[in-house]
């Protein structure tokens, strides 16, 4: 299955993500934490994306389009990968669009996980205590859920519009967050098998 998961920072993606690819089994491709990898090779590069991550703004199209790119070409992907903060603007889901059709394929689905955002500042905060994550400072964390409001979640309507979004509720327990997602993979499965028989 080929997954994007949607949603503002601190919704929950990552915790989510890993329980998924568990269960999916198949790669977790999250381009944030791609990006946190090059930052910490501290090259030139590495050091021209840590100004983006750590004023909490979107690195270059460009940029995360061909780092994603390159990566969806490995062996590992051929068969199924769950998306983790890409694509993050209209240019990137166009982008992705385009590629998929090139493999003749498509997305299966893209879940949005939806929590307020006094909730989502709560749980940045405290994540922030517990990981040490740079971006995770109170004006850095308004940022970004600036950028996610601007430039990402116009990508509901996107998705909307080719029957392919799925919003979640993901303000409850991991494990109900979690049971709902299954429920919603499960019916997109069904979904896809009456498609196939049609
Ligand atoms: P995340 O771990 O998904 O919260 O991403 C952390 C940071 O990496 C974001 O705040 C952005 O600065 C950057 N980033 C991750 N994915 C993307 C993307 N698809 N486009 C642009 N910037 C991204």
């Amino acid at each position: 299955m080929r997954i994007v998961f949607l949603g503002p920072p601190g919704a929950g993606k990552g915790t989510q993500a890993g329980r998924l690819v568990a269960y999916l089994q198949c790669p977790h491709i999250s381009t944030g934490e791609m990006l946190r990898q090059i930052v910490q090779q501290q090259t030139d590069l590495g050091k021209d994306i840590e100004r983006y991550l750590k004023a909490g703004r979107l690195v270059p199209n460009e940029m995360v389009i061909k780092l994603l790119t390159r990566r969806l070409e490995e062996d590992d992907c051929r068969n199924g990968y769950l998306l983790d903060g890409f694509p993050r603007t209209a240019q990137q889901a166009e982008h992705l669009e385009v590629y998929l059709q090139e493999q003749g394929t498509q997305l299966d689905g893209v879940l949005e996980l939806c929590a307020t955002k006094e909730e989502l500042i709560q749980r940045l905060l405290a994540r922030a205590g517990a990981q040490g994550r740079a971006d995770d400072r109170l004006e850095v964390i308004r940022t970004r859920l600036e950028q996610y409001e601007a430039e990402t979640h116009p990508l509901v309507e996107f998705y909307a519009k080719r029957n392919l979004h799925f919003p979640i509720q993901a303000m409850g327990h991991v494990d109900d967050v979690f049971a709902e997602i299954v429920n919603v993979l499960e019916y997109i499965s069904r979904k896809r098998e009456r498609d196939r028989g049609a």
